[in-house]
């Protein structure tokens, strides 16, 4: 979850007194950075995926599934081989939010053979068995996206007692102690986070009406020790949550990708940037908060607002006296401009002049600068006394304080310093499935669609705010199926021809066209298998794969990641969310009150326990799993690639690489 830097942290009122000190520094470091490494290339696209497990222990005999504390020393453990290996190591562990989190990625990047994909499902179930190792009887990792009963009632092992008027996040539900412990960063964000807001943060999802949900449905808060504060942030018909616990302790499915060079990043951070909602409608995996069925279908507002540090005057509540700016958004958000083309930037975006004019200054362009400016309109809230003074040619601590605490659904990642690490992009909008199949299908189309996006130049820009609109239909029930999504209609050409007088625009290349023109509302099937003129994103994959060589033991896998997406988009299966809403509502103790009860928990994560370990007992993995997953799931994913493959796809490189490559894009 960012930046871990060790050290003493600093109360908030100290942080803030260094806010202006670490922008200030943060800018220069970046400008530095940025003028050494502005002309780096790199001649392959590395990328890699970061999947969020949650460590549950389940009591058959009582019928409970509890999160387990025991994040820190499953994680010794688990870095142990990274720590005697630091050149070798087949995984990377670190630390996330929560103790009873832990976050594994490969442990180096896959590259640009077609062989790679066939790896990435091995690696994930390796990283599967390595924390089933370092875990006790009836404790297992489980790649879940929300657990149902978080904040409900007694949720941990052990025990734990909520303070809510002591410590960091002051909760009603969530104890501090399910914070990590193993390192500050998390407590103090939390607490820092509080305190800047002024109030606790407020987190309110609909939840979802069944027909003997009370309405209207408002909790009681006294019962759980409340003053008045949470009473005032709870919503009518809403599920509340009151701390950064209940959105960063959730877990997601994340893909980074290194480009040959800050162009091709900054094209692949706007060319992704629209398909974010879409992929998040299509992985949504949480439709269970603090024990309630919701009406939303994913995390990301959850997520959104218990970060969302910003103070009454910052949200527009009252008027500006103390601080600069009006923000409209959580510092967990979408991103508010594009970094490649101007046009499609239509939110008003809030940045900081001063800033923008000193990276103005120093060189660097307007749309990187004008991001850059945006990124830093916030405080960092967490600041450690040993890093306040820093070399500001050779470090990037202060830039990367705020950088890291800008959850965006993309982040744009300048290379860190000496390193030999290129400019990066970072998609982060998708849940994280059950599965390894699931998680590796859709790292693996996603990179294929990175491929497809350089390889044929495609365009999927659209007006930023059409994006965001986008993003609030993904969030909704069912949103893959019952919802449409603006889409670029022609993605081959930069715009549409010239065609009626009014809004007429400039494109990037000069060209005029009429903005609205440019994209239409299509479902998610239409996106992903094509409608009319619009080709559709499997279809150009598959046009892509073929012009590829690809060995036989890819191409199956392959082949049965993209039917398995292709079976989600039209709804043959089921998302995570829609099978978790009826296996609650068909479960025998559920009362249509919208209650997920300790047996219905219980009985939902035994079964998302047996999902996700019958991949590994399976061999021909053959689930019962209500059309969640396919009836058979065979890939052929492998630890290594095979001896002839690698040659004879190194080979191929060379002679691609020659006639100018195709993978580093136009
Ligand atoms: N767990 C967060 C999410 O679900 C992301 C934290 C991170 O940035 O690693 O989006
Ligand atoms: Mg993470």
């Amino acid at each position: 979850m960012g930046l871990l830097t060790e050290g003493s942290p600093l109360s908030w009122k100290d942080t803030k007194s260094h806010a202006d000190h670490v922008r200030k520094h943060g800018i220069i470091q970046f400008i530095n950075e940025f003028k050494r490494l502005r002309n780096r290339t790199k001649d392959v696209l590395y990328w890699g995926d970061e999947v969020e497990y949650m460590l549950v222990k389940l009591d058959h005999e009582n019928k409970t599934a509890k999160l387990s504390l025991k994040a820190e020393s499953v994680l010794q453990t688990l870095q142990q081989v990274e720590k005697d290996h630091p050149d070798d190591h087949p995984t990377t562990w670190r630390p996330e939010y929560a103790s009873y989190m832990v976050e594994g990625t490969p442990g180096k990047p896959y590259g640009g053979l077609m062989a790679h994909f066939n790896l990435v499902e091995a690696n994930m179930r390796r990283r599967r068995m390595e924390i089933k190792e370092c875990l006790g009887k009836d404790e297992i990792p489980l790649s879940l996206t929300a657990f149902p009963r978080l904040g409900s009632g007694d949720f941990t092992k052990p025990q734990t007692t909520p303070t809510p008027d002591a410590g960091a996040s002051r909760s009603l539900f969530f104890s501090d102690e399910v914070i990590f412990q193993g390192h500050p960063r998390f407590r103090t964000l939390t607490r820092n986070i509080r305190e800047r807001r002024g109030e606790k943060v407020a987190i309110n999802v609909p939840i979802f009406k069944d027909t003997n949900t009370p309405s209207p449905f408002l909790e009681d808060l006294t019962q759980y020790g409340d003053k008045g504060e949470s009473q005032k942030g709870a919503k009518p018909d809403h599920i509340y949550m009151d701390c950064m616990g209940f959105g960063m302790g959730c877990s997601c499915l994340q893909v980074t990708f290194q480009a040959c060079n800050i162009e091709e990043a900054r094209t692949l951070y706007d060319q992704l940037t629209p398909l974010c909602p879409i992929l998040l409608a299509l992985t949504a995996a949480s439709p269970i908060y603090r024990g309630f069925v919701s009406d939303l279908d994913t995390r990301w507002t959850v997520i959104s607002q218990s970060v969302d540090d910003r103070t009454e005057e910052e949200r527009g509540l009252k008027p500006l006296e103390k601080e600069k700016f009006v923000i409209n958004k959580s510092r967990y958000d979408s991103i508010d401009s594009y970094l490649s083309c101007d046009i499609y930037s239509d939110i008003d975006l809030v940045y900081d002049r001063d800033i923008y004019q000193q990276l103005i200054d120093a060189g660097i362009d307007d749309l990187v600068s004008r991001h850059v400016a945006h990124l830093f309109i916030r405080d960092p809230i967490s600041l450690f006394s040993e890093k306040i003074h820093q070399n500001d040619e050779e470090d990037t601590d202060h830039f990367e304080n705020i950088q890291s605490t800008n959850w965006q659904t993309m982040r744009f990642k300048p290379p860190p310093p000496k390193s030999n690490i290129g400019w990066r992009v970072e998609f982060r909008p998708m849940e994280v499935q059950l599965t390894d199949f699931e998680n590796a299908a859709y790292t693996t189309f996603l990179v294929l669609m990175t491929r497809v996006i350089l390889t044929f130049g495609l365009k999927f820009i659209i007006p930023l705010t059409k994006v965001d609109e986008n993003l609030q239909r993904a969030f909704k029930r069912d949103a893959v199926l019952e919802q449409k999504f603006y889409f670029r209609k022609d993605i081959l050409t930069d715009c549409s021809p010239p065609e009626a007088e009014e809004c007429i625009i400039q494109c990037c290349d000069g060209r005029q066209c009429r903005l609205q023109d440019q994209y239409t509302e299509m479902t998610i099937n239409d996106i992903i298998h094509g409608k009319d003129d619009f080709p559709g994103l499997i279809p150009l994959i598959e046009h892509y794969l073929e012009m590829e060589e690809i060995d036989i033991d890819t191409s199956c896998t392959l082949k049965q990641y993209l039917n398995f997406i292709s079976a989600r988009a039209s709804g043959k299966l089921k998302t995570t969310a829609r099978w978790m809403r009826d296996f609650v509502t068909s479960h025998p103790d559920y009362k249509q009150d919208s209650v997920v009860t300790e047996t219905i928990n219980y009985d939902l994560l035994m079964k998302c326990a047996k999902i996700s370990e019958e991949q590994f007992t399976n061999e021909h993995f053959q689930a019962d799993t209500d059309k969640l997953l396919p009836p058979v799931v065979e890939t052929k994913t492998s630890d290594e690639i095979p001896q002839a493959v690698l040659k004879q796809q190194e080979l191929i490189n060379k002679k691609v690489a020659r006639n100018g490559t195709l993978m580093n894009g136009n």
